[in-house]
């Protein structure tokens, strides 16, 4: 029988196992975690399973059981050390060998762990990729007198997890380097929608302030910033970004740049080892270029388009425009679409709930992406919209006393 071995066990690597035998391939399918956990959903770790009572259990990715169903074998709590491509084999960390005719990479991504002064020398200081990170999180809460929370880094991961701890009555006070929140993915407008917001619910919030130094005084964490000003906790949690897992195709000698190089197949230089999801610099022809996402969806439909390519289906290729979600309080925001490069932004806000709206940037008359705040149909339209290239009417799309109609758009 054929081995088809997976490296890494989250959302890319379990959708390829499973899209494996549903699209007919035979031979064996082993997975590797180094998470010793059932494979989970992360998006819920900043979320419910931060505020809930409940085990990681709740947010399995599949249950035990359609594992053995479809033979695919678990192997958790095994962190794969070395690739040997000449005589396809991969070590594990002990010592292990396993052999494969294919070989996924679904390796993700880890916590980029800020350079700061004293981080790693105090306790009580996270980063939350895990879900044991989490626990981490909730015990030291627990444990926590003041319930003071800092949060370093005002992306959406900072800011749902801002969220979920003011819905657990902390003190949260959230520090971002730049001078506005998800600087990096939205529009002022939006971003100063979203301080807002948080700033009524009680975050602290406070921007260009970059952390250089953590200190412990008296039980308490102690933060410096560049500008000399000083925050208190008891409590740091940080979330500035993460570092793609390419260390194994790199000392592989595959091809890397910013991640993964794959093809339309999610084939890397070498035909026999496919790489999926948050690891991959791959090619967009929407965008008809190379792009790195971190989203579920992009993990979810590499996983498939691999499995195709594995299995010699001939019509594939990883085509999908990029989509994202993120929960903060009763606020579900869905973003389609990329912004780089934009020179116009519509707001629509909806006259009777604020906290109802969309911005569709443009860069010209192309329409780039739309960001919705509790408006699907915002979102639904746009992804066809964008999908199609479509010309938008502006005019109309400005007129916010109308409802959006799709046809008119
Ligand atoms: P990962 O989920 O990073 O999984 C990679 C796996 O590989 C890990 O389990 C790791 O242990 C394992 N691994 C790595 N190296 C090795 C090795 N050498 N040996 C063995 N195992 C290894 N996306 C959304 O679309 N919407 C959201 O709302 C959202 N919220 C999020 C909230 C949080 C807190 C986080 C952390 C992420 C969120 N994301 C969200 C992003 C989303 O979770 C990722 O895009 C997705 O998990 C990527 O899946 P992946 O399988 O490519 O990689």
């Amino acid at each position: 029988k054929l081995n088809c071995l997976i490296i890494g066990a989250s959302h890319a690597g379990v959708n390829c196992a499973f899209a494996l035998r549903k699209e007919g391939w035979t031979g064996n399918i082993t997975l590797f975690d180094s998470d010793p956990n059932l494979p989970y959903h992360r998006p819920p770790l900043s979320k419910s399973f931060l505020t809930s009572e409940f085990g990681i259990e709740k947010h399995q990715l599949k249950p035990q059981l359609a594992y053995a169903k479809d033979e695919i074998n678990l192997n958790l709590g095994k962190r794969i050390t070395v690739i040997d491509r000449q005589n396809k084999v991969v070590t594990a960390v002990d010592g292990v060998t396993y052999t494969y005719d294919k070989l996924v990479l679904a390796t993700g991504a880890s916590p980029l762990i800020p350079n700061i002064e004293g981080l790693k020398s105090h306790p009580n200081i996270y980063p939350l990729r895990t879900a044991q990170d989490v626990l981490n999180i909730k015990s030291s809460f627990e444990n926590s007198i003041s319930k003071k929370v800092i949060i370093i880094g005002g992306g959406y991961i900072g800011l749902e997890i801002a969220a979920s701890l003011i819905s657990l009555s902390a003190h949260v006070t959230l520090l971002e380097r730049e001078e506005r929140l998800l600087a990096r993915v939205t529009s002022p407008e939006v971003s100063q929608y979203f301080e807002k917001t948080h700033k009524e619910k009680g975050v602290i919030i406070h921007t260009a302030k970059e952390v250089t130094k953590i200190t412990k005084t008296e039980g308490n964490l102690k933060v410096t910033c560049s500008d000399q000003t000083v925050f208190e906790s008891d409590m740091i949690i940080f979330g500035v970004g993460i570092r793609v897992n390419t260390d194994l195709a790199t000392e592989a000698n595959l091809e890397v740049k910013s991640g993964i190089v794959v093809n339309g197949n999610c084939e890397t230089s070498d035909k026999d080892i496919y790489a999926i999801g948050d690891n991959t610099y791959h090619y967009n022809p929407h965008y008809d270029r190379h792009l790195r996402l971190e989203s579920v969806q992009n993990a979810v439909d590499q996983g498939k388009v691999a499995a195709k390519a594995i299995c010699e289906k001939s019509d594939v290729i990883y085509d999908a425009i990029p989509w994202f979600w993120s929960d903060q309080y009763n606020l579900k925001l869905q973003m389609v679409g990329l912004i780089e490069g934009y020179n116009e932004v519509i707001e629509r806000i909806d006259l009777e709930d604020e906290n109802k709206r969309s911005a569709w940037f443009f860069k010209n008359e192309e329409l780039l992406s739309v960001q919705a705040v509790n408006d699907a149909k915002a979102y639904v339209y746009g992804t066809k919209l964008i999908k199609e290239k479509a010309q938008v009417n502006k005019g109309i799309l400005k007129s916010t006393n109308e409802p959006l109609d799709i046809k008119r758009l």
